[in-house]
């Protein structure tokens, strides 16, 4: 068959998600007839639960170049080894009746099945001067300019050191642990300083750290956050923000960093598709995860709501296991077979990196928290690289980056 003959099974965004699904579909194609093709606005798929220690990285230790060569993955390297078409670019448009995508660079994707994984993005929710001060953790540049901002103030400032993390869900537990451990050693070596002069709050709104997950992980986490000296600020609601102070609905606290973790809503780009979004602009999608015909939507830019009418949180397992079961509708569909309905679980195995070689790991079966967390951790990092990467680079990147991270801890 003519390869110009074959029909696109179109991926766009190449994450969790993404990739996930181009690999189920790649492997369940043997038909022929269909060419999978997974296109994202980067080169490189990040490894976000990683992310943290981008941002808490001396520089001595990692430079920027040693950080990227740790924390993302060439799409080519997985898409050559598994068969699928990986083009770099950004979409731009939908086109649902043609059944073509638009490129920011003008170039068309005629689609059959078209697989929306974009992610999400940062939300602000509006608050008075939180986008302009506050500096996210999304993507590997967030990341660097995290570090370096870090660096620089540990440098210049005399006296302690204010940081502020908000949002305490992972990401902000995450970040606020390994600051401590960051901001110490660095203080050690540019300052001479034996006392550790920081003082790191992690502001959360709600009555509670960590959402969502089981009580034992809250409290595990709570406990080892006050152990290495994290100050957590429940029913703290951030109002308003300025170049130097939060406004919350009590006080105002003066910050030299401030980092926000709060939330995230659906890409701004899914706001001219023409398909139906929630209140925080993520496509609404029906059980088969379609958002219209021919066209699905998972992971963290999908909106599925079960009986419970709960939202789905934003994390890897689902990402995933929503790409897989799409995959598996889109070869149905092709082998004439009846689509099957997606189901939520009501739990989702997640490992909490809390400072150092410490994870809390909830893997539903069994959990335990310590240096076996974290081991798990790795070896999970593991999994992953060896499903989409042959051995030979997969072995080599895993070790690199516990190589790389270790020197922080
Ligand atoms: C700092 C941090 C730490 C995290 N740690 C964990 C963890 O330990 N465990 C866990 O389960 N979850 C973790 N998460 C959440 C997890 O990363 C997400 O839930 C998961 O990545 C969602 O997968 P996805 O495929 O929906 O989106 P993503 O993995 O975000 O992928 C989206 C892709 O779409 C691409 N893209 C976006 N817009 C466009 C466009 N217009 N055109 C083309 N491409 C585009 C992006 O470049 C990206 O590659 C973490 C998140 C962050 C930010």
């Amino acid at each position: 068959m003519n390869i110009s003959e074959k029909k696109n099974i179109v991926i766009v965004g190449a994450g969790f998600g993404g990739v996930t699904a181009a690999i189920k579909l790649a492997s369940g194609c043997a038909s022929k007839k269909f060419k999978i093709m997974l296109i994202d606005k980067n080169p490189y798929q990040l490894y976000t639960p990683a992310l943290y220690e981008i941002a808490a990285m001396p520089h001595e230790n990692a430079n920027a170049v040693a950080l990227s060569h740790a924390i993302t993955i060439a799409l080519e390297d997985i898409a050559s080894e598994k068969h699928i078409d990986f083009i770099q670019g950004e979409l731009a448009s939908l086109n649902r009746e043609q059944k073509k995508i638009t490129l920011k660079n003008g170039a068309l994707v005629e689609y059959h099945s078209l697989i929306l994984a974009l992610g999400s993005e940062t939300n602000y929710f509006n608050i008075p001067g939180l986008a302009e001060f506050a500096l996210p953790l999304k993507n590997f540049n967030d990341g660097v300019i995290l570090r370096n901002k870090m660096e620089k103030l540990i440098r210049e400032k005399t006296g302690v050191l204010h940081i502020a993390v908000g949002g305490a869900g992972a990401t902000g537990v995450e970040l606020a642990a390994e600051f401590i451990s960051f901001v110490c050693r660095l203080q050690k070596i540019y300052n001479k300083e034996q006392v550790c002069r920081v003082e790191v709050s992690l502001m959360e709104a709600t009555g509670e750290i960590l959402q969502g997950f089981s009580p034992w992980v809250v409290k595990k986490a709570r406990l080892r956050l006050q152990q290495i000296g994290v100050h957590i600020k429940t029913n703290t609601r951030i109002v308003s923000v300025n170049a130097e102070e939060i406004k919350t609905e009590e006080e105002s606290i003066h910050y030299d960093l401030l980092v926000w973790a709060g939330g995230i809503s659906g890409p701004r780009i899914l706001q001219s598709l023409g398909l139906p979004l929630n209140k925080k602009g993520q496509i609404e999608v029906n059980q088969y995860l379609e958002a219209a015909e021919d066209i699905f939507a998972i992971g963290d830019n999908a909106s599925f709501t079960d009986q419970s009418q709960k939202p789905l949180p934003g994390n890897i397992p689902i990402a995933e296991g929503q790409a897989r079961k799409t995959a598996k509708n889109i070869l149905r569909a092709i082998n004439g077979q009846t689509k099957k309905p997606y189901r939520a679980r009501n739990k989702y195995p997640y490992i909490l990196a809390v400072g150092k070689k410490y994870a809390i790991a909830d893997i539903i079966v069994i959990r335990f928290a310590g240096f076996f967390g974290w081991l798990l951790k790795q070896l999970i990092e593991l999994r992953y690289f060896l499903f989409i990467l042959p051995l030979k680079k997969a072995l080599p990147l895993w070790i690199y980056t516990i190589k790389t991270y270790s020197a922080n801890d």
